[in-house]
């Protein structure tokens, strides 16, 4: 075999597809099923980025990097110009999309703006019409007729995320998007306890921002449990805020509790969207008298 077409075909690949489609019709299934296991966390600071990396399947020759795009999701009515913008740039950058779509729900306004967006892109597109095992055949076709409508000459597979069915057909197409270009992520970085961190992350955010200057500094959060229940597709965290003062304790707490709920809701929603699951989540707050100056403690607590 000639030398230099051996290098190109075991050249390695990579790039991101944006992964969109309504809330429900199965995206973080699909995902976890392509990634064949519990979704990856990289992006330790939510708040920075509209484009949240959802998942990432590498394999010994390529490594996918799913994105999701928030800003498509809803009606370009709701949407504040800056997040469709952002949404419709990445798109634009992406290696491919895959639009998902409920097989046994009607198609819905949100579902046409989708498509009125695609149609101005030139990355590739491919519907992936998802839930196959819900309806039978016949329902399908007219499906997939509106679709070819809605995207002319787009590809069209018929997946059932939940049963594992077409995902091989959809990795192949995505993986022939792909160009040569490196791993950008090693298998490490994507462990527990990454998801560990941004939970912890996010709660001494929502700190900061819901309390503002009265709390500035000496605030730590630890992860006192981090307990996966996959069959109930819920995370039971349970957290402790670290403060240096009685009074910031207070602070905290708020008056009958509300600001530690509040702190509590905020972080648990988000937390729900990054990691695609239910989240429990319980907060403690405890006073630690000079903990910044502790070096043990600090230990105790990552820093
Ligand atoms: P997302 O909001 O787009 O991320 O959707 P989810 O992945 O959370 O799925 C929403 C619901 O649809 C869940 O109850 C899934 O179990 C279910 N679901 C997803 N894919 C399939 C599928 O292929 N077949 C069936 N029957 N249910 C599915
Ligand atoms: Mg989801």
């Amino acid at each position: 075999m000639d030398k230099d077409k051996e290098k190109v075909t075991t050249a390695y690949r990579s790039g991101y597809v944006a992964l969109i489609g309504r809330p429900n019709v199965g995206k973080s299934t699909l995902l976890n099923q392509m990634l064949g296991e519990k979704v990856a966390i990289v992006s330790p600071k939510p708040q920075t980025t509209r484009n949240r990396i959802t998942g990432i399947r590498t394999t010994e020759s390529c490594q996918i990097i799913f994105l999701d795009t928030p800003g498509i999701h809803q009606g370009h009515s709701l949407m504040n110009r800056r997040m469709v913008d952002t949404a419709l740039q990445t798109l634009d950058e992406v290696d491919g999309v895959l639009w998902l779509l409920d097989a046994h729900e009607r198609i819905k306004q949100e579902d046409e703006m989708i498509a009125e967006t695609l149609r101005g892109i030139e990355t590739p597109v491919l519907i992936l019409i998802n839930k196959i095992d819900l309806v039978s055949k016949g329902k399908l076709l007219p499906l997939m007729e509106r679709c070819s409508q809605f995207l002319p000459g787009k590809e069209i597979v018929p997946v059932s995320a939940l049963k594992d069915e077409g995902l091989d057909t959809v990795l192949n197409i995505v993986e022939g998007w792909l160009a040569e270009g490196p791993r950008y992520f090693t298998d490490g970085e994507h462990t527990d306890q990454s998801e560990r961190f941004l939970a912890s992350e996010i709660v001494r955010e929502k700190v900061f921002l819901l309390t503002r200057e009265e709390i500035p500094y000496g605030v730590a959060v630890t992860i006192d449990e981090f307990i996966e229940k996959p069959e109930k597709n819920l995370i039971v965290i349970s957290a402790t805020i670290h403060t240096e003062r009685d009074s910031h304790k207070g602070i905290l707490i708020g008056k009958r509790g509300a600001m530690l709920k509040e702190i509590g809701q905020q972080a648990r929603r988000e937390l729900e969207g990054l990691l695609g699951c239910r989240i429990f989540l319980e907060l403690f707050v405890r006073v630690d008298a000079g903990w910044t100056q502790n070096p043990n403690q600090l230990t105790e607590m990552g820093l």
